[in-house]
């Protein structure tokens, strides 16, 4: 739940597909453009996501914190990296739907595409796979628990774990 809620806000994002489905039509769909960075990228969804993992999660509180930590992770991760490739910053209305006055940037965002982000992804990876080697469990598990073993088993032939003896 908690990685699921650090992605959770770009689903507003996905409206891409109808607005790129209908780009030549008499009445395209300006979908993406209008609501990415909108729908899914404000309190009123964070709160959404909050009460979601409040109600299914068995550490209740533990996770709704958490959970909503991943899910603000996302927006500070938006502001200070996510410069569209037109150099729109894609202002993040953060009080909505209670407010549409606070419209959140950071005058020194860089592009999604900058070296940054190619940095930070590397380095993230590369934790997330020594500690999948180390504990015995990936990030493949949300989808596949036969995946993770196997991803799991390769890492720890390739490179094997100590064990005390
Ligand atoms: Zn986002």
């Amino acid at each position: 739940m908690v990685t699921l809620a650090s992605v959770v806000p770009d689903l507003d994002g996905l409206r891409i597909i109808a607005e790129r489905l209908t780009q030549n039509s008499p009445h395209p769909l300006n979908w993406w453009s209008d609501y990415h960075h909108v729908l899914g990228h404000n309190l009123g969804f964070a709160l959404i996501v909050a009460a979601m993992a409040a109600i299914f999660a068995k550490q209740k509180i533990t996770t709704t914190l958490l959970v909503l930590l991943s899910f603000h992770l996302h927006l500070v991760s938006d502001l200070v990296g996510a410069r569209g490739p037109d150099g729109d910053q894609w202002p993040i209305p953060y009080l909505l739907p209670f407010s549409k006055h606070l419209q959140l940037t950071w005058s020194g965002q860089w592009a999604l595409n900058a070296w940054p982000n190619f940095v930070v992804t590397a380095v993230l990876i590369t934790i997330a796979v020594m500690l999948a080697r180390q504990r015995g469990f990936s990030l493949l598990e949300i989808v596949s628990s036969k995946a993770d073993a196997a991803f799991v088993n390769a890492l720890r032939n390739r490179f094997p774990v100590k064990t005390a003896t």
